[in-house]
């Protein structure tokens, strides 16, 4: 059948993938131990590719209020929230946000995915411009194209580029979104934040920020770049996820501009899917809480984080421009980072493979996040199955 024969390619592709060994794609985690330990395939793996910054999956606050939420309100919501009603976890989710950022308005959404596709489809119409930073996730570029919008990427980074194609679009600079990220997902740099803020105030744009791998890791208070920058108040929105550092899944978008509100009355993505399970919402909020009261666990994450990049960087590897909880050791090609990543397992230790498109330049990523959870004796044991690899 004509339709299905566009797999083909990817189906050859993936047998080459199987024939090199493990298959990086189909990992099955038979039973979890800890925050940062797993039985795979029967055998002892240290986590080292979670996105579990502050290691909350497991704290028993977190545990104890996903039960109580589950007993007393059941497994889901089954529907969203315009059709079936809002959950009242839903609505002191949003306070405890909005009051977390020190801002007026915070909208919830099933994924961050989603909360991309929500805010970037319906902020940005057909007579909008869209600025994005070339190394954004693909939840960005998704959400910008379900917009309409006109979408020009800026080179990563550079705000000199930044400030040329603004000038360029002249009076059309006030109806245009400068999208970028706190810390980038693949390499973990972070975005020239200040010099960003500045252009956007200059030219009246509109700049939204990306925290899903900031959030819980920057700032004094955990709050991301902006608040480590300290250009909170010339970020127009916020967006994250609860899948990282607040160890659950869904979405935010959070802002000062009053509008935001709005955006639920005509976003897709927040009308058209069920709301957040109860269990979810109440894991969250438990992880919010320990994330803004806890700042040690930021203190440890970085403690990790600045070991583990200078011990890699030590053995060679060449890495992201700064340290950060993403640590990614950049393999020149992919057949290579494919057998390194197999000899990583070989060893119990897991990291993301990250392929081309997605890794720069045709190579391949071994992207390791570090957790707050790791241990002094799993980081050395990381470490470890980096130094031995041939
Ligand atoms: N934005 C960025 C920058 C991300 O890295 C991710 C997830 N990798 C998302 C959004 C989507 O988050 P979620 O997993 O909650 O859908």
């Amino acid at each position: 059948m004509p339709l299905f024969q566009k797999f083909e390619a990817l189906s050859q592709a993936r047998k080459a993938l199987l024939a090199s060994g493990a298959d990086p794609f189909n990992v099955v985690l038979d039973r979890m131990i800890s925050s940062t330990e797993a039985i795979v395939n029967g055998r002892n793996m240290i986590l080292a590719g979670t996105n579990n910054y502050l290691g909350l999956t497991f704290h028993p606050e977190c545990i104890d209020a996903a039960r109580v939420a589950l007993e007393e309100q059941g497994t889901g919501t089954t529907g969203s929230r315009m059709a079936n009603g809002t959950f009242a976890g839903h609505v002191a989710l949003e306070r405890e946000l909005a009051d977390f950022y020190q801002v007026g308005s915070a909208i919830v959404f099933s994924t961050g995915y989603l909360a991309n596709l929500g805010v970037l489809s319906t902020l940005a119409g057909p007579d909008d411009v869209i600025l994005l930073d070339a190394d954004c996730h693909a939840s960005i570029y998704d959400g910008c194209r379900m917009g309409e919008a006109e979408v020009i990427r800026f080179r990563h980074n550079d705000p000199t580029d930044l400030d040329k194609r603004l000038r360029r679009l002249g009076e059309r600079a006030t109806r245009t979104l400068i999208l970028v990220e706190g810390i980038y997902s693949m390499l973990g740099d972070r975005a020239p934040l200040a010099d960003i803020a500045a252009i956007k105030d200059r030219y009246g744009a509109c700049l939204v920020v990306d925290e899903a791998h900031s959030l819980g890791v920057l700032g004094e208070h955990g709050r991301g770049l902006a608040e480590e920058v300290g250009v909170e108040k010339s970020v127009d929105l916020i967006v994250g996820t609860f899948s990282k550092s607040l160890g659950a899944t869904g979405g935010f978008c959070v802002s000062r501009r009053p509008e935001l509100d709005l955006i639920r009355y005509a976003s897709r993505p927040y009308i058209f899917t069920a709301s957040p399970s109860p269990s979810v919402v109440a894991s969250t909020r438990a992880a919010l809480h320990i994330l803004s009261t806890q700042p040690q666990l930021r203190h440890r994450l970085w403690k990790s984080a600045e070991y583990l990049y200078q011990r890699l960087k030590d053995m060679g590897f060449a890495l992201g421009p700064e340290p950060s909880p993403v640590i990614a050791a950049l393999v020149e090609t992919k057949e290579g980072g494919i057998a390194l990543w197999n000899q990583l397992v070989e060893q119990g230790v897991y990291v993301n493979l990250i392929l081309p498109p997605a890794a720069p330049n045709g190579g391949c990523l071994l992207r390791c996040s570090v957790s707050a959870g790791h241990t002094d004796a799993q980081l050395e044991t990381i470490c470890q199955a980096f130094a031995s690899l041939s």
